[in-house]
């Protein structure tokens, strides 16, 4: 498995888990930000229109008190007058008008009083001089003289012919004594008395308020004035004020066409109705504010939850990434793990298995819980457990750790070596008690090295063996005699020559010889065994045979012996003068004149040849202190001659 086979990043462009969890987030955030700013703006509305019907039905109830108030004067004064015309119809002038003057002057809102007689001119007034008008014309005289009802009239706006202002005339109709038509009381009141007034509320672009005449005309319209409008089609007048003399409700403006809400409250003692309005849009000035306002840290709060959220996703990314990382290096690593040919243990220090790689199940066929918390010296071989404990006493002295091979049993019963490296576990520069050590199988290696062993032990034996006879060659001769000859005092060497060999090969063939030289050779072996002695194929056909501790005269006596064997084998050599396998031998002691090995084979060789000269099938001993070849033979001293 590689990198490639691990999850990775989505490769089907799908989101990933942490942005899809950041990008809900955000929907979420942003879903309640919104609900609540909604629920926020629609409360605050709910409140600011709650507010602006209570402020406005407050505002319409305290205009009407005002109205009442500024009419109720002008009706108490014209009533006065009324009552005080009928009794006394021709008063004095001068005193009623001083009178009169008297009364408007005291009464802020009357700016004109007059009575006017029943022709319409002004007969008693306010105002100096007398004005000469005559208000025949004018509706509410038409109406009085007309109606012989007593009500109050309000009318307005009118243009006063006296100040040439727009005022508003309360009238009274003046009756004789006996209830005929006597004129007209009139009391205006100048337009601006209430405008004035109504110019101190604040109802923002559009609004206004209308005072009306409950037959719809309307009296006073501030801020903008309409003259002579009628208002009798409004739903003010059709349907809200024939149900209730105070109310509340949203319409369409009859004068601008805007919508707008409507407060009214109709005057209790006079035919005036008193409407206050404001636009939908000034009513919601404030709310708009709010939700402006709203709106902003709204967005302000989504751009930090969606920084936040940004910060978070790319934490999340690295995160995951992260996470990702680790999970394909646990991935590689158990994959290492599980097929390296090594195997991780780690001992306390009571040497306690506390991990396992899993490679030991690859390696020891064991599962790691099987082998988990069991003593490891009870894994080991018994033979190799002293070994291992020695080594452990090291250990804490070696920092670089100690290597040990020993063997183990494995699960299958097999026997499995190991080759182990042990040290104590380090942990941020220290060591701890623990060690770790690293286990490797090497039955194979130690096979091949048992293998290689063998074959080098055999070759050994091959360099120091004879082919042919299985004698051990010169070379082990040479090793044997020098260790010999160090070691032994007394020490003999025989030099063997077959006699007239090469006739026996001509005569017979080599096939022959070579069987002759290995019956020999047996013999050797056999002959020299008996009395420890050494046999070795010197060459050829020559022989060597060293006796450790036997002098000279025993020496000479195995020679004898040795001869006598060769005669016994019988082997028939056509080329012999006797007509038998024999041998010729010269004998050498170690003495005082010899000084190392080489000297005595040397003198032996000398006494062979010595032996040949004399004939064959003999044994000559070489004289003591004598390293010289023609000196030896005169004084040669021939043990043997026996011929057969
Ligand atoms: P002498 O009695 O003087 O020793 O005479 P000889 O013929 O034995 O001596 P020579 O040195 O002339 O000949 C030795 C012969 O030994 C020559 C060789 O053919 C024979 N020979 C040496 N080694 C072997 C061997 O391994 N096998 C066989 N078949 N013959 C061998
Ligand atoms: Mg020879
Ligand atoms: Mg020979």
């Amino acid at each position: 498995m590689t990198s490639r086979n691990l999850p990775s990043s989505n490769p089907t462009g799908r989101l990933s888990t942490p942005s899809l969890i950041v990008t809900m987030f955000v929907l979420a955030m942003s879903a309640c930000v919104l609900a609540l700013v909604v629920w926020k703006g629609y409360d605050a509305r709910r409140n600011a229109l709650a507010q602006s019907e209570t402020e406005m039905r407050n505002l319409a109830h305290s205009l009407a008190e005002h109205a009442t108030h500024s009419i109720e004067a002008a009706d108490v004064v014209m009533d006065d007058i009324v009552a005080f015309m009928r009794f006394q119809p021709v008063p004095d002038a001068p005193l009623l008008n001083a009178r009169l003057r008297e009364v408007a002057d005291k009464l802020q809102q009357i700016k004109e009083l007059a009575v006017l007689s029943a022709n319409g001119s002004v007969q008693y007034a306010s105002m100096t001089p007398l004005p000469i008008v005559n208000n025949a014309d004018r509706d509410y005289f038409i109406y009085h003289r007309d109606h012989a009802d007593r009500m109050l009239r309000i009318t307005g706006p009118i243009v006063s012919r006296v100040s040439g202002q727009p005022v508003i005339a309360v009238t009274r109709r003046l009756e004789t004594s006996d209830g005929r038509f006597a004129g007209v009381v009139v009391a205006t009141i100048e337009s601006d008395y209430f405008n004035e007034f109504y110019k101190t509320f604040a109802l923002g672009a559009g609004g206004g308020i209308t005072l009306s005449g409950i037959d719809g005309h309307v009296v006073i319209r501030w801020p903008t004035p309409v003259a002579g409008r009628d208002l009798t089609k409004s739903q003010l007048f059709q349907t809200l004020l024939p149900s209730s003399p105070v109310g509340y409700n949203l319409a369409t403006s009859p004068f601008d066409g805007l919508t707008k809400y409507y407060a009214y409250e109709r005057l209790s003692r006079y035919p005036l109705v008193v409407t206050v309005a404001r636009t939908e849009d000034s009513v919601l000035s404030g709310w708009h504010e709010a939700v402006r306002s709203d709106a902003v840290v709204a967005t302000a709060m989504l751009a930090c939850v969606v920084l936040l959220a940004a910060g978070l996703a790319v934490q999340l990314r690295n995160r995951e990434r992260f996470e990702r990382l680790l999970r394909e290096r646990d991935a590689r690593h158990r994959l290492i793990d599980a097929n390296i040919g090594d195997v991780v243990v780690v001992l306390d220090g009571d040497g306690v298995v506390t991990f396992v790689s899993m490679s030991v199940e690859t390696v020891l066929g064991f599962r790691p819980e099987e082998i988990l918390g069991r003593v490891y010296l009870d894994l080991v071989d018994p033979e190799d457990v002293p070994g291992l404990r020695t080594m452990g006493k090291r250990l804490s002295h070696s920092p670089g750790g100690l290597r040990a091979e020993f063997r183990m049993e494995r699960a299958d019963g097999t026997t499995v070596w190991l080759e182990a490296n042990f040290r104590f576990s380090r942990h941020d520069g220290r060591t701890d008690r623990n060690i770790v050590c690293t286990l490797r199988d090497v039955t194979r290696r130690k096979e091949v090295e048992d293998e290689v062993e063998a074959l080098n032990s055999r070759l050994a034996e091959m360099a120091r063996t004879d082919g042919l006879t299985g004698l051990p060659n010169r070379r082990s001769l040479d090793g044997f005699l020098s260790r010999q000859f160090e070691a032994r005092q007394t020490l003999s060497v025989l030099m063997i020559d077959v006699d007239n060999f090469k006739g026996f090969n001509d005569q017979l063939g080599h096939h022959a010889g070579d069987d002759a030289l290995r019956q020999f050779g047996r013999l050797l072996a056999q002959t020299a065994a008996g009395v420890d002695g050494f046999a070795a194929r010197y060459g050829g056909e020559e022989f060597t045979i060293v006796l450790p501790g036997t002098a000279m005269a025993a020496a000479l006596a195995f020679a004898e012996e040795l001869r006598a064997g060769v005669r016994a084998l019988g082997i028939v050599n056509p080329s012999a003068a006797r007509g038998r396998l024999t041998v010729s031998i010269g004998i050498a002691a170690k003495d005082h004149g010899i000084r190392d090995p080489e000297m005595l084979l040397r003198a032996a060789d000398k006494a062979l040849y010595e032996a040949k000269r004399r004939g064959r099938d003999c044994n000559v001993a070489a004289p003591a202190f004598v390293d010289d070849a023609a000196s030896l033979v005169p004084d040669a001293v021939v043990r043997s001659t026996t011929r057969v």
